[in-house]
């Protein structure tokens, strides 16, 4: 089959890293990146340093509203579909590149793949849940990456094609373990290398609900300045000045602010770091993976398997909550295992691949 694959966020360069290294043994793939995410840190070092195909198509939309950007989007796509006539549209989790993709496929009668379909907050305030809701109920073939994600969808009635295939994430976790990154430093955001201290935290917060005023975002930097190691927190391009502003007006020492890294390092600081604090899925799963125990600062839970005995809890915004939730101690079950084997990508394209043959 010719499958087009819509990407735009980093997530989906680490997921499609995976999936396109298995789908093109079988497929030909067309790579349309939209353009959401667009700085060096952010898209560029992912495709050099994970060995992705370059994208046949670079859209270059990114910024302005919701509306605006998913526009622009549906425009865009459309238009490559019409040439290309890809026999399936493949997306990635629940961005608006996800969105404009599944809705420009369906309505040109081209079957939508969604990968990690069922997830969900249950909140339609949270923009990534209207995502993942359309898009499950315009595809064709949906990937869950759990069971609970998997009954998700049974009870929206969308059970039909759906398969239960594990964490894509979890490939790319082991597969990208082996590779070492030089971790004995770490570069600051001006340009300092620092040794890579022996304990630390590592943070991440990009969440609208957790960047949209100072107030949250200090909540947050107040209770990682009062720890006993330092905290080691990539600032996203969302709220960088503001991060870089908080820190420097109120002299936060304690958090070494960085750039965004990449994903090999990324995943070498989680299974390094004392505690992980974040408000990314990701992340969430990855120090689960690597046994770490996170925090999420959130009020709903992404990935409700990650919640059990203490190994991720949620927190307000509120360094009193955080705080307290850091002192607990997890407990590790070795034979818990919701998201898998490491497998999802080789389960999706046997699916994928039996579906072709119907
Ligand atoms: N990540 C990264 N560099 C960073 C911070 C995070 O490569 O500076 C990785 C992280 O390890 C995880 C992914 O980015 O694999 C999570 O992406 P993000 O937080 O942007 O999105 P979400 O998972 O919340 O959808």
């Amino acid at each position: 089959m010719k499958i087009v694959t819509v990407i735009g966020a980093r997530p989906q360069f680490i997921k499609a890293s995976i999936g396109s290294k298995v789908i093109r043994k079988f497929h030909k793939e067309i790579i349309i990146h939209t353009g959401q995410h667009f700085d060096y840190n952010m898209s560029k070092i992912f495709f050099d340093e994970l060995d992705m195909p370059i994208p046949n198509y670079n859209l270059g939309i990114s910024g302005g509203g919701h509306a605006e950007m998913t526009a622009k989007m549906l425009i865009a796509i459309e238009k490559i579909l019409m040439e290309e006539k890809p026999n399936a549209v493949l997306v990635y989790g629940d961005t608006n590149s996800t969105l404009s993709a599944s809705l420009t496929a369906a309505k040109l009668h081209i079957p939508v793949f969604h990968i990690e379909a069922g997830n969900r907050i249950g909140e339609l305030y949270n923009p990534e849940e209207i995502n993942r809701i359309v898009t499950d109920h315009l595809s064709e073939l949906k990937f869950a990456p759990t069971e609970i994600a998997f009954n998700n969808l049974v009870n929206e009635n969308i059970g039909y094609n759906s398969y239960i295939v594990g964490n894509i994430m979890l490939d790319a976790f082991l597969h990208f373990s082996s590779k070492k990154s030089s971790f004995d430093n770490i570069v600051d955001i001006n340009n300092n290398h620092i040794s890579m201290p022996c304990n630390y935290y590592y943070m991440t917060c990009h969440r609208e609900e957790n960047t949209k005023n100072d107030k949250v975002l200090s909540e947050i930097l107040f209770a990682m300045n009062e720890l006993e190691y330092k905290t080691i927190f990539p600032v996203h391009p969302r709220n960088f000045d503001r991060a870089i502003r908080i820190c420097n007006e109120y002299k936060l020492d304690n958090i070494i602010l960085t750039k965004p890294v990449g994903y090999i390092e990324s995943i070498n600081i989680t299974k390094n770091a004392k505690k992980i604090v974040t408000d990314s899925g990701g992340l969430q799963c990855e120090a689960f993976f690597a046994k770490v125990q996170c925090v999420t600062i959130y009020d709903k839970v992404c990935w409700p398997e990650t919640m059990v005995d203490n190994r991720n809890q949620l927190a307000k915004a509120d360094k009193n909550d955080i705080l307290n939730k850091l002192s607990k101690k997890q407990i590790i079950n070795d034979e818990y295992q919701p998201f898998g084997d490491g497998h999802s990508a080789e389960n999706i394209v046997r699916y994928i691949n039996s579906w072709e043959q119907k």
